[in-house]
């Protein structure tokens, strides 16, 4: 695609990866067989192609509008379209690009400022999210987490820091009790950080990207100096961004070469985990699973959960269209509810399609915005792991 990017952005260094990105796109729509938001409005506006389209133009310097940061606003972030694009076109870092662009040039009402600012204050700070949280509990409005178990004391000589995150201590302890225990079991010890909170991805995808990047260098400087072999991702959202902060911090001189350091040594749970450190076994629950986009698309990986669970002995049930967004999206599910709602109900029927009786995810947001309809139990697959070797 032919670029002529305006004097603002042209020689900056989100210019220059703009147009190496927007140059790879041939336009040839491929995309927009695996886009939900095009499924479900079938505007081309809505596709990965319209958006293109519409970036390309506001860095050239044309008019934007509150209609383009609406179709902006409407995309997941699900990154599917990179996985379907021949072209390589990376299309999650031209959208970054292209919504700080939008944003700086737009006006929002004032209603979906509130809720963005509540959404940015509340969400990263988990005290004051687990304090809400418990509010909503004591007045029967939010369910309650389930017990987390024991956590087994550090013992062994290889160590590991799990990310607390913002919301899981709060919405699901038992996930990183979970993989403690898991991986006690195979001689590592996991180990939280106190201070180390949210990874940077609410506030930056709420399109607060500075806020976001002063989330990322707090969550540095609470594991700096990093005494351990590897930093575990149970919730593949922080583990997508935290994998990504050699990129985003790129041109912060002081952070730079820290960041390189973590994204390097990040690994998604399911990546230090493998079938045969387990016996197997058989005869366990049917499960369907739910890789969450920030797996499959974000971090490309595929199949090792699905191998985990088998092994253990699970049934896994085959789930159509497996490659589509729940509709959760960090807090997309509260700022886009309509799209959201129908593309969960979309997704449920499909995992439920082969009557599982369990559904297995690897990531928090998934977990309860599918729970919240279905008496299906929905549970992390770490979870599953260690009932089934307790
Ligand atoms: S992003 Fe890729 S698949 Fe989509 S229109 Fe461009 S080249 Fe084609
Ligand atoms: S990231 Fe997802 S929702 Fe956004 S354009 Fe790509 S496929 Fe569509």
């Amino acid at each position: 695609m032919q670029t002529q990017l305006a004097d603002f952005i042209r020689d900056t260094p989100e210019g220059r990866e703009a147009d190496a990105i927007l140059r790879k796109c041939v336009h040839c729509g491929f995309c927009t067989a695996t886009c939900p938001t095009y499924q479900v409005l079938g505007d081309d506006l809505d596709s990965p192609r319209g958006r293109i389209y519409l970036i390309k133009r506001a860095l050239e310097g044309a008019p934007v509008t509150d209609k383009t940061r609406l179709h902006l606003d409407r995309c997941l972030t699900c990154r599917a379209c990179e996985t379907t694009c021949p072209s390589g076109v990376q299309y999650g870092r031209l959208v970054d690009i292209g919504r700080a662009v939008v944003e700086e040039r737009t006006q929002r009402g004032p209603w979906d400022r509130v809720k963005r600012a509540v959404l940015s204050f509340g969400v990263p700070r988990s005290g004051l999210f687990g304090a809400a949280l418990r509010l909503g509990q004591l007045v029967g409005m939010a369910p309650h987490a389930r017990p987390s178990g024991a956590w087994p004391e550090p013992r062994h000589a290889r160590r590991m820091l799990a990310l607390r995150g913002c919301v899981q201590p709060s919405l699901a302890p038992s996930i990183n009790a979970a993989a403690a225990r898991v991986l006690d079991r195979i001689g590592i010890s996991l180990l939280e950080v106190p201070g180390a909170g949210c990874c940077g991805a609410v506030r930056f995808h709420l399109n607060d990207q500075d806020a976001g990047r002063d989330d990322m260098r707090a969550l540095i400087d609470a594991w700096w100096p990093i005494e351990a072999e590897a930093i575990v991702m149970t919730a593949s959202g922080c583990g997508t961004n935290v994998k990504e902060y050699h990129h985003l911090l790129a041109n912060d001189a002081q952070y730079r070469a820290k960041a390189q350091r973590i994204s390097e040594m990040t690994r998604d749970l399911s990546e230090v985990i493998r079938p045969e450190d387990f016996p197997q076994g058989k005869g366990r629950a049917r499960v369907a699973f739910h890789s969450p986009c920030t797996l499959q698309h974000g971090q490309q990986i595929r199949g090792k959960v699905e191998a985990l669970l088998t092994h253990v002995g699970y049934e896994l049930v085959p789930v159509r269209d497996a490659h589509l967004c729940c509709g959760s999206a960090g807090a997309y599910s509260l700022l886009q509810p309509e799209i959201a709602n129908e593309l969960r109900t979309r997704k449920l029927a499909a995992l439920e399609e082969g009557a599982p009786q369990a559904i297995a995810t690897a990531n928090i947001g998934c977990l309860t915005h599918l729970q919240e309809p279905t008496a299906t139990p929905v549970r992390h697959w770490i979870e599953l792991i260690d009932a089934a070797l307790a």
